[in-house]
């Protein structure tokens, strides 16, 4: 057994390079905090685990260069079963997510962070953050911590936190005969819990599927029979698959993402959105506020102030995900149920129809 030695202290130790973690890192360094940012992969952003499609006003909330764009795209096209289908303005960018990922690192290191990979935190406690480097462990001492390690957080289970609530999905990346400037979601009742997608990225489109977990052994042949399907509707001649990816996408937030001295941010906090998926926005947001709030923390010597942090992202997204996540209990509880038309179902619980954002206003949710 390899004795673990104690590095010097931090102001801020942020765990996870992805999205919320440099946004947080960004933040903090920025306003003078130290702060050391590990990742327990050795090329940040690699592998992509994404079907990499945000909403244009990301640029509102973080800075990239015009590479981390493949392609725009101007609207969402919702396919449902009986072969209908429904258009609603979708200005979005298809992002080279690899590239996205390490421009946001890059930024946080040029900020004033410091910056390690290959640095896998094993576990959170009253001692400091324990981390493994191959075969060395270290404790790692810090005033605040900040766990943006995604939706199988380590950090959030040293707090207490159960596993969060996920879908599971899977994805090949096609070669693309003709471009496309809009995305297509598909539904099915075989799709359970979730929707297929068809999203362009230049000369290759992301194609997958994302499921309730109970579904997870069905998915690879569902999502094969999906791209034969999308072969023959598209005229896809070809669309060879050149890549393969998945994951976990948390589907209900934690309540609290605040413990003491510690922050929950992005996936580890569950921000995703439940029916969507998506979750690179929120957490780009999320870590942003952490990142600040807990730089101000520092400079005020007062962990207290970091319940600021849950109280400006329930300000800024929580009502949002909240009716979201009504709408997936909704959406689960009457998927299978017998007299329920699945047109209608998916009318009320997908993000593409107006009947979504019926009732939100009244909601306490929304
Ligand atoms: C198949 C799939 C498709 C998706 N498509 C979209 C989409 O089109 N649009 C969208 O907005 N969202 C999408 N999402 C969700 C999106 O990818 C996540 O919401 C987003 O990456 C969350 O960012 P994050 O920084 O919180 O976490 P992550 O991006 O997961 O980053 C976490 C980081 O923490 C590191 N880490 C993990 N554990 C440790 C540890 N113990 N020690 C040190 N480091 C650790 C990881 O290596 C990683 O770099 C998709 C997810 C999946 C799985």
């Amino acid at each position: 057994m390899v004795e673990a030695t104690l590095t010097e202290s931090y102001d801020i130790v942020v765990i996870g390079a992805g999205p919320a973690g440099s946004s947080a890192t960004h933040a903090a360094a920025q306003r003078g905090a130290k702060v050391l940012l590990i990742d327990r992969r050795q090329h940040i952003g690699i592998p992509v685990q994404c079907a990499e499609f945000v909403p244009q006003w990301i640029s509102r909330h973080a800075s990239f260069s015009s590479a981390c764009v493949v392609q725009t795209v101007d609207k969402m096209v919702t396919h449902l079963p009986d072969g209908t289908s429904y258009e609603m303005k979708s200005p979005g960018y298809m992002l080279n997510r690899s590239l996205f990922d390490k421009e946001l690192a890059d930024s946080a290191i040029s900020s004033g962070a410091t910056i390690s990979i290959g640095t896998k935190a094993v576990g959170l406690s009253a001692e400091g953050l324990a981390v493994e480097e191959g075969s060395e462990k270290k404790i790692i001492r810090s005033k605040i911590f900040i766990g943006a390690d995604g939706v199988h957080s380590t950090i959030a289970r040293s707090v207490g936190q159960p596993s969060l609530k996920t879908t599971v999905a899977l994805q090949y990346e096609i070669v693309m005969p003709e471009p496309q400037n809009h995305v297509d979601v598909y539904f099915h009742k075989d799709y359970k819990g979730g929707y297929a997608w068809f999203f362009p990225k230049g000369r290759t489109a992301n194609v997958g599927m994302g499921l309730v977990p109970s579904k997870t052994a069905q998915l690879p042949a569902l999502l094969d029979d999906f791209l034969n399907f999308l072969r023959k509707s598209k005229k896809l001649t070809g669309a060879e698959i050149v890549s393969r990816t998945g994951g976990s996408i948390p589907c209900e937030p934690f309540r609290r993402t605040f413990f003491g001295n510690t922050l929950l941010v992005g996936d580890a906090a569950g921000h995703a959105h439940p029916i969507t998926g998506a979750g690179v926005l929120n957490a780009v947001i999320a870590g942003e506020i952490a990142g600040r709030i807990a730089a101000e923390a520092v400079h005020r010597g007062n962990l207290r102030y970091l319940e600021k942090y849950e109280i400006e992202c329930q300000e800024v997204f929580g009502k949002s995900l909240a009716y979201s996540a009504l709408k997936r209990g909704l959406l689960e509880k009457n998927w299978n149920e017998p007299g329920i038309d699945f047109g209608d179902l998916i009318r009320k619980t997908w993000v593409g129809f107006k009947e979504y954002y019926k009732g939100r206003r009244s909601s306490n949710a929304g």
